[in-house]
């Protein structure tokens, strides 16, 4: 997603009175676009192992290395870059020697190819090579080496912002496979719609939806509150993940051979939202934070 959250939460938090100023105005009125490049090919979701390195250079910085899936890369006019500043060695402490820079995008050394994908299509998702890319002193947002845990912000808020669009494809989802089955007869005069086997499953989307609304709603007024929202943003993104995968299952499977066609907005609803299983956080990293986190349960990995 080209999301205002890459910029808008780091620049509120973290930015300095200069940025805020500047760049802020522009966010809200829609006229600058945000990417953010965390993902790496060999680091995957371990963000601690990522190997982009920003490397000092008189008061600024030398960026050097590869991200992938990077969405919006294209139209976007500033990227939230995630650098290693500092050796794991000698960072200090695990989490430390990470750091965050909003840099812009039309920039000499960096390419990007997009990525041929299953759905998501309105915007490319893209691998970005950066080759001895400059980073100028006040693009670095936030603490130099202590950008990890600024970056849980950004994570955390994006899991809200991700949350909220996926209820809406299980609403819209619903609304389309319900529609579709109150008119569609095959045998006799009744609808399928009368169907329990076509109800359930409805049914079953539906729950999930309104509780992946609940705890979404739950995780935004904590955000809003400055109290702890990790757990919240988590269950909710993946309890939205899980409302839209069965709604758009559903809607399909009750459409036949309609819900397979390109005609109807269904399959594309579809294919789309079964990218939210795993990104921005995948199901199995979700179970991963709540086992530790809420459960206290010994981390397994
Ligand atoms: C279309 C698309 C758009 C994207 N846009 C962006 C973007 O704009 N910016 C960006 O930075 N990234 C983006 N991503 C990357 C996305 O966030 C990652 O794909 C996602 O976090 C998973 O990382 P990975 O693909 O490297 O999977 P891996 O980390 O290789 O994981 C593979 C599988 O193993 C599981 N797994 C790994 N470790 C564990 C564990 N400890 N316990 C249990 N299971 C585990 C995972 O859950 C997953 O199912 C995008 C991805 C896609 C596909």
């Amino acid at each position: 997603m080209c999301n205002p959250i890459f910029g808008g939460v780091t620049l509120t938090r973290f930015g300095s009175e200069t940025a805020k100023a500047e760049l802020l105005p522009a966010l809200v009125s829609g006229k600058l676009k945000f990417a953010m490049a965390l993902t790496e090919p060999d680091s995957g979701t371990n963000t601690l192992a990522l190997r982009c390195v920003a490397r000092a250079e008189g008061d600024g910085w030398r960026l050097n290395g590869q991200k992938i899936w990077i969405t919006c890369v294209a139209e976007a006019d500033k990227l939230l870059v995630v650098a290693r500043t500092t050796p794991a060695e000698s960072a200090g402490g695990k989490t430390r020697g990470i750091s965050l820079f909003l840099i812009d995008r039309d920039r000499k050394g960096l390419t990007h190819t997009a990525i041929e994908k299953v759905g998501t299509n309105t915007l490319p998702s893209s691998t970005i090579f950066f080759d001895d890319v400059r980073v100028e002193p006040h693009e670095l947002i936030g603490t130099l080496d202590g950008g990890f845990r600024e970056l849980l912000d950004v994570l955390n808020t994006e899991r809200i912002v991700t949350a909220a669009g996926l209820v809406g494809t299980a609403d819209l989802a619903l609304r389309l496979g319900v529609s579709y089955s109150r008119d569609r007869k095959v045998f006799g005069k009744t609808p399928i719609g009368s169907y329990q086997a076509i109800q359930f499953p409805f049914a079953e989307a539906k729950i999930y939806a309104e509780h992946a609304r609940l705890m979404n709603y739950k995780a935004a007024s904590l955000y809003d509150q400055g109290l702890p929202y990790g757990s919240e943003a988590n269950m909710a993104k993946w309890l939205a993940g899980h409302a839209a995968a069965l709604a758009t299952d559903r809607a399909m499977q009750t459409m036949g051979g309609m819900g397979y066609s390109k005609e109807f907005h269904v399959e594309r609803l579809w294919r789309d939202a079964r990218l939210f299983r795993i990104a921005p956080v995948s199901e199995e990293m979700v179970l991963n934070f709540v086992a530790q986190h809420d459960l206290e349960m010994p981390r397994s990995y």
